[in-house]
């Protein structure tokens, strides 16, 4: 295959329509992709995959509404600084709702809802959420440029010693979770603000959070390069950089260290001294948003998922009708285990046929006659490998042993 093809190959939105993964329709609008079975099994695993890692991590879970009164983003500064990439506002009565742009304001809320106290801190508040933002329609397609998103985020409320271990940690976060998925970041990007007047204009706190960032880096041992111009607008970030087959760079992660939506929303914790002190808010997204994640995930996997993402992770193949009750069996042991598992019996096709269609599932058990006698099933490997003709318990035991794993090893 030369480039070129190898590239529309590997397009997620014509492998995502092939696997039945997710799909448009002009109906719902574009930018707003609706999730098929399979890619509903995709997502809703890696969203597990992600609060799981956020809570053994430390961080509390938080769910807030994709709505919020135009006066909460005004304060933020949304409405100033960002307001050409959100919906027009819709007119309820005397007040004016907005579609959220980000999650931010609705988690400083939250944190403001009680008095705080230093020993609560760093007080972690992650959130899988729905925030909109109002893409022209000419630059949409699948699921990388879309009009609603699923944001993996979160916000640290630390005092300012705390700072840089958290956004450190939150690094380490990113850098483990791409190992599990099989995915790379190919840099890191220190942004910066550019000219113009989409940045809020306070130049101690760029400088400040400027400089914690790159003890970040500098601490996490990350080379990175400096761009101009790719800041949020309340303070710089450091971005995970991922590229596509076609070698085209998009940010999925970030970490960001903010003193401004602190002191917007007048955000304070009582300190060992008594006193009222400000907090810092880092801002940080493990896999960005479910959308972007996915359609990288389709990409450099070419659709075949590590083992514990797959859609379908064994499919059972009897060689003939007498093998229907033991692969059946074997089928309703692997569900029994929480494995996502099929059968593919000889009214699909003949053998050859049927493990053509299953090539991208990480398992196939064959059971002809020799192997349902012995309570066997000959085992094949997704990449190629034959690990032969093993005990189905033996089986399960080592498919759900690499399931529970994460990673992207298939066998041991
Ligand atoms: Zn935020």
């Amino acid at each position: 295959m030369n480039g070129k093809a190898d590239e529309k190959a590997m397009d997620h939105r014509r492998l995502g329509r092939a696997l039945g993964l997710f799909d448009t329709d002009p109906l719902m609008g574009a930018g707003l992709p609706y999730w098929l079975p399979d890619g509903a099994v995709v997502r809703h695993t890696l969203e597990e995959y992600i609060r799981d890692a956020e809570r053994r991590a430390g961080y509390r879970h938080v769910y807030s509404p994709a709505l919020g009164k135009r006066e909460l983003y005004e304060i933020s500064g949304h409405w100033d600084h960002y307001r050409d990439d959100m919906y027009p506002p819709m007119r309820l009565g005397a007040e004016e709702v907005v579609l959220r742009p980000s999650l931010c304001p609705h988690h400083a809320l939250i944190y403001r809802s009680r008095s705080r106290s230093y020993r609560e801190l760093p007080l972690r508040l992650a959130e899988l959420g729905a925030m909109h933002r109002a893409e022209l329609s000419g630059v949409l397609g699948g699921l990388t440029r879309v009009r609603a998103i699923h944001l993996n985020d979160a916000h640290v409320f630390c005092t300012l010693d705390q700072a840089v271990a958290e956004a450190r940690a939150a690094l380490e976060l990113i850098a483990r979770a791409y190992a599990d998925l099989g995915i790379e970041a190919v840099r890191h990007r220190l942004s910066l603000p550019g000219a113009g007047g989409k940045y809020v204009a306070d130049p101690e706190l760029w400088r400040r959070a400027t400089g914690l960032l790159r003890e970040v880096l500098a601490e996490a041992g990350v080379a990175y390069e400096e761009a101009e111009g790719e800041a949020a607008f309340y303070g710089p970030k450091i971005d995970v950089q991922i590229a596509d087959p076609a070698s085209r760079e998009s940010t999925l992660s970030t970490v960001q260290i903010d003193f401004h939506q602190p002191a917007r929303f007048d955000l304070h914790y009582v300190g060992a001294d008594g006193a009222k002190h400000r907090p810092v808010m880092v801002h940080r997204s493990v896999i960005g948003s479910v959308e972007r994640a996915v359609a990288h995930l389709v990409e450099v996997h070419a659709g075949a998922f590590p083992a514990w993402l797959a859609p379908v992770q064994l499919v059972v193949l009897p060689v003939a009708e007498e093998q229907a009750e033991p692969a059946a069996a074997l089928v309703r042991e692997a569900l029994a285990l929480g494995l996502r598992a099929e059968l593919a019996g000889p009214g699909e096709g003949t053998l050859g046929a049927r493990i053509r269609a299953v090539r991208l599932v990480p398992y196939q058990a064959v059971i002809g006659a020799r192997e349902a006698g012995a309570g066997l099933a000959a085992v094949r490997l997704r990449d190629g490998r034959r690990p032969g003709a093993l005990p189905v318990g033996d089986l399960l035991r080592r498919v759900a042993g690499r399931v529970a794993a994460r990673g992207t090893a298939l066998w041991d």
